[in-house]
Order: C-alpha cells, then sequence, then structure tokens
C-alpha cells in the first residue's frame, strides 16, 4: 500500500532545486526514509536540470535505474539537489541557479559537485542523497558537510540515467550522515544493469564491521604534500594514529603519478564533456528561438545563452585537446599518465589493503575564495586519482579544523568497497 508524507523543509542553505511537497512511497528496506537525488540523475515526471540553463524545464520521460531501485526499497525520493553545472566544479558556485550554503558556516561553500545533496543531509533535511563522482563530486562535499560520501569502484552502480559528464571517471554514489545508513543505501543502488554496458554484476549486501585488526594501510607522502593545508594533515594524520591503536599497521608509500594525476584528469574529463554536451543543440533541449537566421545561429546562440562560462570553458578545452592536430600531445599523453595512476593503484595495493589520506587539501572555502578555476582545479588533487583508476573511495569526517570538518579519504582495491565502508566504520 502507497503511503504518502508531507516534504517542505526549511531549506535556507539553498540544497534543492525541486522538492516534491506530497512523497508517495512504497513497502521496503527503505520504506519512508527520505533521499534527495541530484539534478543530473533523471526522475520521471521531475524537472531535471543539471544545475544548467540549457536544461531548464526539461522533463524527463524515464527514471534512472538507481531511482526505479530507490523507488522498489520503498524511499520517498523528496527532492532534486542542486549542483555545479553538469557537474563542473568543486564547490556548488557553477549552478545556474545560485549556489548552495554550507549548512555548517553559510559564509562557506558545501563542496562540489553534489554539494546540494551533502548540504541536504547535513543540514539534517533528509536522511540520504545520492551523488556523483567524476573527480571527487561525492567525497569533496560529503569532506566539507562533515558527512560521509562513496564513490563505489567504477561499474557497481549503473549509470542509466545520469546525464553524462565525462563517463569513463564518474560513477553514482551513496552519501549519509553516519556509514551504517551509507552502506545501507549503497545495497540498494549497486548492482548489475543490463542498460549500462559498463555495469558489473557485484551487488553489495554488506554489514558494516568494525574489523581494523591487522589491517594493512598505505599512506603515500604525496598526500601531505605541498598545497595541503598542514592543520588538516595533522588531523588527517591523527585519524590514521587512531587507526593503528586499533591494531591496523601502516605503511609509507610513494605515488609518483600523482603529479601527473590533475593533468590527465582535466584533459580526459573535458575531452568527454566536449563529447558528451554535443547534444544540448538547442533543437531537442533548450527554449528555442522565435526565428533563427540560419543553423549555425540557432546552434551557438542556444549553447552561449543555455551554457555558464565554466561549461564552455571546459567544452572548448576539450574540443582543443582531441582535435586532429593535437590528439597525440594531449589527449593520448593523458591516457598514457591514466595508466600510471592506475600502474601505482595496483602496486601499492599489492602490500596493503587500503591506502589513507586527506579527502581535500583544505576545509571549505569561504564562497568566492577560488574564483580563479586553476585555484579550484588544483584543490582536486587527492580526489581525481580514485576516479583515473576506477578504484573505490571514501570520505568519513575525522576531526576539524577552525570548527569545519576534516574528511579522511580510504581507498581500496577493486570491487573491494565493502574493505574501504569497514574502515571508515571505525570512525562511528
Ligand atoms: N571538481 C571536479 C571537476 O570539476 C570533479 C567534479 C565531479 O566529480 N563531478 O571536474
Amino acid at each position: 500500500m502507497a503511503k504518502t508524507l508531507s516534504f517542505n523543509p526549511d531549506d535556507s542553505v539553498h540544497a534543492f532545486l525541486t522538492t516534491i511537497p506530497e512523497v508517495t512511497y512504497g513497502e521496503g528496506p527503505l520504506s519512508g526514509v527520505t533521499v534527495a537525488v541530484k539534478d543530473n540523475i533523471t526522475t520521471k515526471g521531475i524537472e531535471t536540470t543539471c544545475a544548467s540553463k540549457i536544461l531548464k524545464g526539461y522533463i524527463p520521460p524515464y527514471d534512472a535505474h538507481v531511482v526505479t531501485l530507490l523507488k522498489d526499497a520503498g524511499a520517498a525520493i523528496v527532492g532534486k539537489t542542486n549542483m555545479d553545472e553538469f557537474g563542473m566544479g568543486t564547490t556548488t558556485e557553477n549552478s545556474a541557479f545560485g549556489p548552495t550554503l554550507n549548512p555548517l558556516d553559510k559564509n562557506r561553500v558545501p563542496g562540489g559537485s553534489s554539494g546540494g545533496s551533502a548540504a541536504a543531509v547535513g543540514a539534517g533535511l533528509c536522511d540520504l542523497a545520492i551523488g556523483s563522482d567524476t573527480g571527487g563530486s561525492i567525497r569533496c562535499p560529503a569532506a566539507f558537510c562533515g558527512i560521509v560520501g562513496l564513490k563505489p569502484t567504477y561499474g557497481r552502480v549503473s549509470r542509466f540515467g545520469l546525464i553524462a559528464y565525462a563517463n569513463s571517471l564518474e560513477q553514482i554514489g551513496p552519501m549519509a550522515r553516519d556509514v551504517s545508513s551509507l552502506s545501507k543505501l549503497f545495497s540498494v543502488i549497486a548492482g548489475p544493469d543490463p542498460r549500462d554496458a559498463t555495469s558489473v554484476d557485484r551487488p553489495y549486501s554488506h554489514e558494516p564491521l568494525k574489523k581494523i585488526d591487522g589491517l594493512k594501510i598505505g599512506v603515500p607522502e604525496e598526500f601531505f604534500g605541498e598545497g595541503v593545508n598542514p592543520q588538516v594533515a595533522e588531523v588527517v594524520r591523527e585519524a590514521i594514529s587512531t587507526l593503528e591503536s586499533l591494531g591496523a599497521e601502516t605503511k609509507p608509500c610513494t605515488m609518483p603519478s600523482m603529479k601527473y594525476a590533475l593533468s590527465a584528469y582535466y584533459v580526459t574529463c573535458t575531452s568527454e564533456a566536449s563529447s558528451n554536451l554535443a547534444r544540448f543543440d538547442g533543437v531537442r533541449y533548450g527554449p528555442g528561438l522565435d526565428s533563427p537566421k540560419s543553423w549555425h545561429e540557432a546552434y551557438s546562440e542556444q549553447r552561449k545563452e543555455g551554457f555558464g562560462k565554466e561549461v564552455r570553458r571546459r567544452i572548448i578545452l576539450g574540443t582543443f585537446s582531441l582535435a586532429a592536430g593535437y590528439f597525440g600531445r594531449y589527449y593520448q599523453k593523458a591516457q598514457t599518465a591514466r595508466q600510471m595512476v592506475r600502474d601505482d593503484f595496483e602496486r601499492i595495493l599489492k602490500d596493503v589493503d587500503v591506502i589513507a589520506g586527506p579527502t581535500m587539501p583544505d576545509i571549505a572555502f569561504r564562497l568566492g575564495e577560488k574564483s580563479d578555476p586553476l585555484q579550484m582545479y588544483l584543490s582536486d588533487i587527492l580526489t581525481v586519482p580514485a576516479n583515473l583508476a576506477g578504484v573505490p573511495a571514501i570520505s568519513v569526517p575525522c576531526g576539524r579544523v577552525d570548527g569545519m570538518p576534516v574528511g579522511l579519504q580510504i581507498i581500496g582495491k577493486y570491487f573491494d568497497d565493502e574493505r574501504v565502508i569497514d574502515t571508515a566504520y571505525a570512525f562511528e
């Protein structure tokens, strides 16, 4: 029997782009649990904009696979959350509909790009949220808002219905206030889906365990290097000592490929974005022009008006790096560097069970602090390696600096999301 609940949150942080005042839900493991969904994941009959003007008014005729699974599990989907336009950003300031504020300090950003999802959960507006992580977009806002967020192993959650930004890097994942409820949400959304060719038959049904004794943790020196706020580094080192006191064994290691990770990430993601976003041509999506003079005018006018500055910057960068004469110089090099990142993880994870370090090099930025795009890109340095390799990574709150939360990042072997979750569970 379907039940209903009313949802009228006091959204003073602008976490939601759309809310559903009368939510219908059914029976199942998440019956009546309120779940917010990032606005780049399609919801049948509910506006889905990717926080972009070009998709304003777009009502998808179908549900993303994860949304179907949530509904089947009885979840109450209460709304669509704010984000950086198409997932491009680290602060949620790149939303075409205004930024989300950090619930712990409204002068600061919630992180991005799943900032609305993190703020909604962090502010207690709903129980759980779904985000997507292409280069850190679940883990960064989880760290900045003091909640838990998991980027699953690539392939473990279907991307069917996720409006693509950079397919080879991104995963949908769970966000929650604690590890046990994150684990419950993950068990609902993980598993195979024939509609996503990269989906893998690895369902998740696991109860988090406190099983730290004998765990081997690799600690790469590069995760504590230049650009990392020393106070953040210290809080994270203390968290790792806590794991040691619970019986874990740590091992210093190095990840030389880290110096190429950001370049590899930004060449790859902009290349994929330039191709993915070609479909927004002003004909199938967008408001359209009254009487365009030519196809060219219609196309370029719509894209100029419909896309924000950061999205246009990335389309241009990606188009450039894929151009015939430059392909070998940028895209191909990026793929070589990407392989080096994978090789580093494989080498390190032969010796240890997980890798630990900070999620972000700093605490939540003040609004407007990262106005230089390059400065913003630099802050992704610790999160992009896991996406380049496809390995699972979680962010769990582990302490505070200046009153703001710090996230501990735990990265694991392929399809070892269970162990990553168990390690984070030690902090609960
Ligand atoms: N901040 C990164 C970017 O702008 C990651 C975003 C994401 O994971 N969607 O690309």
